[in-house]
Parts: structure tokens; sequence; C-alpha cells
């Protein structure tokens, strides 16, 4: 089959991306999006199925006779940030931008899907994912719960993000587990509160607030080997209190991370008994709940090695790099691979603005990288 002009192609991803761009919606409120995205598959002539876990989107792509099936996985939403770019193609949803990329990804995968239907190059059944609701850490497990394995059955999967920092055209992953769970926390500190002027006469919430905030900060200091890794962030301190009022409630908030469960089941533990502890030393009472929103990611040893040699196949070899160490951020598609195993990457955003800031965007100048990627990928996993 012709080869693809691969000018033609980035200006198509580039078109693509700036018409997500300028339309982000927030997870699982993808219509436009996965309309979009399941529109031009078909244009490409795969099959394609909606409202796989909501919005999802899956194309099925395949070719020769090989019975072997392998996915490749976007996410499509955006975040509830106020963009403060000027570009043309700027956010025309208040409040709403694509502030993580996510529009490149997707316009990546779709490059993808026109480069292996067009050129072909692979002998067995390409899935193309189109995830929602990846901010949340609920979009993979949506898909999952309506029938993806069992409706698209696959037998390894592959997925990259955008770095800002990292050169564009770089590429860097690494065996292992290379992003982290993600669990949320809420201690509600109950006591009674009353006049500022007579703190005696009741047990206010604040000071033990405070005494708690401190206290959480010796899990990971005092509690947790070293050679592990975790972070405790308390992220809010909410009271009722006001002027010349002690508070008789105290809400604290925040994000723990780790990579491997027992860790995660040790940070829960060793904040229930100071939480406890605290609350009783101040005469208050304490609620917690904890709850695990990500799964840490672990990339499987053999396809990593695999991606390495994909990606030396469509870019610089100085380019290709083994990540140094795992990031504390964190990553739906970490769910896909407690199923099957995997590979996820991460693509150079050059020097741009951090994810998940106002001012960030995607960088075009990576989206024929990304692309080219996941065909390479595919077509050294199901070899014609
Ligand atoms: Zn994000
Ligand atoms: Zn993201």
């Amino acid at each position: 089959m012709a080869e693809l002009d691969q000018e033609n192609l980035h200006r198509d991803m580039t078109a693509w991306r700036h018409e997500l761009h300028a339309h982000p919606e927030f997870g699982f409120e993808e219509k436009r999006t996965s309309a979009f995205v399941a529109q031009k598959l078909r244009e490409f002539g795969l099959e394609v199925a909606e409202g796989v876990g909501g919005t999802g989107v899956v194309g099925t792509l395949t070719r020769g006779s090989g019975n072997r099936a392998i996915a490749l996985r976007a996410d499509m939403d955006a975040l509830r940030i106020a963009e403060q770019g000027t570009m043309t193609y700027r956010s025309q949803t208040l409040g709403t931008m694509h502030a993580c990329g996510h529009d490149g990804h997707t316009s990546m995968l779709l490059g993808a899907a026109k480069l292996l239907a067009g050129e072909g190059g692979f002998d067995g059944t390409v899935r193309f994912i189109f995830q929602p609701a990846e901010e949340w850490g609920r979009g993979a497990l949506a898909m999952l719960n309506d029938g993806l394995l069992e409706r698209f059955p696959f037998e390894e999967i592959f997925g990259l993000h955008n770095m800002p920092g990292l050169p564009v055209g770089h590429f860097e992953t690494r065996a292992g587990p290379i992003m982290s769970a993600e669990d949320n926390f809420e201690i509600m500190l109950k006591g009674v509160g009353g006049h500022a002027a007579r703190p005696h006469a009741g047990n206010e919430t604040l000071v033990a607030a405070c005494a708690l905030v401190i206290a959480l900060q010796t899990i990971v200091s005092r509690r947790l080997s070293p050679a592990d890794i975790g972070v405790v962030s308390v992220t809010e301190l909410i009271t009722d209190g006001t002027r010349n009022a002690l508070p008789g409630l105290a809400r604290i908030l925040g994000d723990a991370r780790s990579f491997r469960p027992e860790v995660s089941a040790e940070i829960e533990k060793q904040m229930r008994r100071i939480a406890e502890g605290t609350a009783q030393a101040h005469n208050v009472s304490a609620e917690i709940t904890y709850t695990r929103e990500f799964v840490p990611l672990v990339n499987d040893a053999t396809l990593v090695e695999e991606a390495f040699a994909a990606a030396r196949s469509v870019l610089a070899d100085n380019a290709v790099g083994v990540a140094a160490e795992p990031t504390t951020g964190s990553e739906d598609f970490a769910r896909f691979l407690e199923h099957v195993p995997g590979c996820f990457v991460f693509l150079g955003n050059g020097d741009s603005a951090p994810l998940h800031n106002p001012s960030y965007d995607f960088n075009d100048e990576g989206l024929l990288h990304g692309a080219r990627f996941h065909a390479a990928i595919a077509r050294r996993r199901l070899p014609g």
C-alpha cells in the first residue's frame, strides 16, 4: 500500500488537535469529542463501537489472517481549568481546557489509525481505545466494566503521555513501576465550638487539626522504610470557625502516593492510628475516609524492550532513553495493566508550561512522533 504523505498527515492531525482543543469536555461528558473520533475512524475504514463505558470509543482494524490482537490507547477528557492561552484555537468553553494534552493524545491515536489503515504492514487486529475520564481515574474502569476485554479482546496494550520539559522527539519509559498510586483521604474532627474568649468551655478542633497536619508528616519520615517511596500531602484544612467563634468541626483533606499496595495499606493504617490518637489527645473525635483512586502503573519488562525498539525505528537513536526514576503522577492506564501486560511511555512536549497549568498547550511538533510510535509498536507486535 502507498505510503501516506507525512506532511499531509501532520497537517490533518494539527487541525484535529486544534478542533479538539477548542471544544474541551470534562470526564464522561466527551460527547462531541467521541462523535468526532468515531466519525474519523469510520472515514479511515475502521469498525467502530461507541458508548463503551459511557463516552468511550473502540475502533478495530484487522489485516491478514493472524489471530493476535493488541490495543493502543488514548485519553479524551479535559480539566476544569480556565485557559490563559490566547491562541486562535483556545478553549471556547469557559472554565474547561485541555491542560493535560489529551487533545494531542487523541489526535496522535487518530493519526496512527489513519497510518495503519492506509499502509497496513501488520498481520492481526489492532484495537484503538479512546477512553473517557482519565483525570478522574474512572474511565478505564468504566470501559472494563462495560465488557471491553470480552467484546474487544486484546493481549497487550500500549499508551503514551506527553511530557513538558522533555525535548520534542524524545522518548522515555522504564520497566516496572513508572507512575504511582493515588489515594485520597478526608479526616473530619468533631468537637464543640464556642466563644473565642472561652476556649476551655468547649473542645474546639483547630488546634487539634494543626497538630494532626504536622503529625501526618511522620508517616513517610518515620513509618515507611527508607527504601520505599511514599508521599502524604495535606491539601485542605477547612473549619466552621469564624471571627470570635472557635470551630466545632475541622476537615482535613489530602492525597497520598505510593508504588506498592503494601505501602498504600501502611499509609492508611498509620493515618488512622495517628488521627485517632491525636483526636483523643485533644478531646475531639475523628472520622477517617480513605479511598484508592489510581493504582500504580507497572510496565511489563519485555514489552518495555519492544517499545524501545519501536521508538528507535521512528525516532533518533539518541532521543530514546530510560526514564531515570518513576514519577509520583498517576495514570488511569494502570487499570488496563491489571488485566493484560503493556507499556506506557512518555514523549517530549518541549519547553511548554507544566501539565494542568492554565498556560499549558500541547506541542503540535510532537504529533507525528506519537502517531508513528503507535504504528511502529503495532507492526512490531503483529509482524506481517
Ligand atoms: Zn492530567
Ligand atoms: Zn494526562
